[in-house]
């Protein structure tokens, strides 16, 4: 590596997904099972709608509105409708895709040596790449292995121990990859961790689950909701995540994001999501019902077993793991992009075509090969 170079780079992997880091050709038709995004796109007469605000309300010589404001009052408004206690827009933060918000909120609690962070494995991998690209340590705490739920007793430990102290604490709901929701337990411990850390409670998969911890962030000044308008909102390709929390967190946050960081696009695209959310919202359940359908065939499977899932992507581990990468390099040659990951691999809800395709190339590989 060039000598100018810091050496610790050297350890650290690029992130890119499955399509550029494969070595073999894809067929001419693929099903993007690998990487959570909604299996629709927006409905032809709104991003016709769409496409003329472009045209008619965005001028491409100016600068996006760095403020966000017409798209903080917009999230305000969609978050109020699940919490108690109204939203205002100076509890927003809006990043680049929440990854954004995530290297945010680590330039603010954890560099230079001023802290480390907590994450429970299997999860999001984000966290600790971002953090290792900072120099940032990670301590990783373990998760229950047939519930997935945090292991809260070595989690307090690492805590404990750990020099520099923990800034921040990981946790999702519902985790990715496994798809389980938060326990009770894992709750109440949540609501007593020292205020000297900052629990972020990553809700990507809200809009799947229906779970939220934003009614009780009033009572925790020490909370973060990190949300995304990249799964359930079908805007992936816009790059819009958002964090609530309190105003002077919040604040924080806003002096360590890029000046112009959301392009005048990307913020008509998430307003206009937002307005037309009745209408992107009402397809959700037929994802669910494709989530319980095929969740009951693999559980239908032998040679697998799969978890229980509150988000829109399923879990599973084949009882001989080996095969693990064999059987998503026969189902990537095939057309079917899955993510394998923590022993097993993590599938995303498809449309109906696309999870039957699938589950069927699942079957021919598992039948091909019987001791699977
Ligand atoms: C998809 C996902 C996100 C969203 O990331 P963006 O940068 O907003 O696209 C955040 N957290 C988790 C756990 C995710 O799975």
């Amino acid at each position: 590596m060039a000598t100018f170079l810091r050496p610790e780079l050297e350890a650290i992997k690029a992130y890119s997904t499955p399509p550029e880091a494969s070595s073999g050709t894809l067929p001419a038709q693929v099903d993007y099972l690998d990487t959570n995004e909604f299996p629709l796109d927006l409905p032809a007469h709104l991003k016709a709608a769409l496409a003329r605000q472009y045209v008619e309300a965005m001028a491409s010589n100016r600068y996006p509105d760095s403020s966000h404001w017409h798209l903080k009052q917009a999230i305000a408004t969609y978050a109020s409708e699940h919490s108690s206690v109204p939203i205002v827009p100076n509890q927003i933060a809006v990043g680049n895709g929440s990854d954004e918000l995530i290297r945010a909120l680590l330039l603010a609690t954890a560099l230079g040596s001023h802290g480390s962070i907590v994450v429970a494995e299997p999860t999001f991998s984000i966290y600790g790449i971002l953090a290792q690209s900072l120099g940032i340590p990670v301590h990783r705490a373990q998760r229950h292995p047939d519930t997935f739920a945090v292991e809260i007793e070595t989690a307090e430990a690492l805590i404990a121990t750990a020099t520099p102290p923990v800034r921040v604490l990981f946790m999702l709901q519902p985790n990715s990859p496994t798809g389980n929701a938060l326990t009770s337990t894992e709750v109440a411990w949540l609501r007593q961790v020292p205020t000297d850390i900052l629990v972020v409670i990553d809700e990507a998969y809200f809009e799947f689950s229906g779970k939220t911890l934003l009614p009780e962030l009033a009572d925790h000044p020490n909370w973060l909701i990190l949300r995304t308008f990249s799964k359930a909102l079908r805007l992936a390709a816009h790059r819009v995540g958002y964090a609530i929390a309190e105003p002077t967190v919040i604040a924080a946050l806003e002096k360590l994001r890029l000046p112009y960081n959301l392009p005048s696009m990307s913020q008509l695209a998430a307003c206009f999501a937002l307005e037309h959310r009745h209408e992107l919202l009402a397809d959700i359940p037929a994802v669910i019902a494709e989530r319980e359908r095929l969740y009951r065939q693999l559980q239908t499977c032998p040679h697998l077993r799969v978890w229980p899932s509150v988000a829109n992507f399923l879990f599973f581990r084949l009882n001989d793991p080996s095969h693990t990468q064999p059987l998503c390099q026969a189902l990537e040659q095939q057309g079917t992009l899955v993510r394998a990951i923590a022993n097993g691999i993590r599938v995303s809800i498809g449309t109906k075509e696309e999870n039957e395709r699938f589950w069927q190339r699942l079957q021919h590989y598992l039948s091909a090969h019987s001791k699977v």
